[in-house]
């Protein structure tokens, strides 16, 4: 991905306690731009499109918004929780304004956790968030849970 975002502006913004208290970068120490590689090159590996990916995340978001708060089964498999959004939170490349929503999808035994913001900086910045954090959409685990 080469575009003219300022990668060390987001960096700083994405540590923990500066736009959420978490964070997006969990325990992964790595730069920026070689999460961004590593994942780039794992979703080529494993034949997954970041576009689509987002897509189906946010088509069960949706779907799972439907539960108001509390878990339902949307298409016949996948177990989903769509908690409303409060607030927004900006993209930490400054590009947007996002809800501050928690949607979590489960199959299984794989879970993964994701806000309108995760969605999209997979879309946009092909960012799936560092290992270790709570909202990474790990692309093996998307491989496992959406096709
Ligand atoms: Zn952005």
């Amino acid at each position: 991905m080469k575009m003219n975002f300022d990668e060390r502006a987001a960096y700083e913004k994405m540590k923990a306690g500066v736009l959420t208290s978490t964070g997006f970068l969990g325990s992964d120490t790595r730069p920026l731009s070689d999460i961004v590689e590593a994942d780039e090159e794992l979703f080529r590996a494993l034949g997954l499109d970041f576009n689509i990916v987002a897509e189906r995340l946010d088509t069960l978001a949706r779907q799972g918004a439907e539960g108001l708060g509390e878990p339902i089964t949307v298409e016949g498999q996948y177990l989903v929780k769509s908690d409303e959004a409060r607030g927004k939170l900006p993209c930490p490349y400054g590009d947007g304004l996002y809800h501050k929503n928690a949607v979590s999808v489960q199959k299984g035994e794989d879970t993964v956790i994701y806000s309108d913001l995760s969605l999209h900086l997979l879309r946009v910045h092909h960012f799936c968030q560092g290992q270790g954090s709570p909202f990474r959409l790990d692309p093996v685990v998307l491989k496992r849970l959406l096709f």
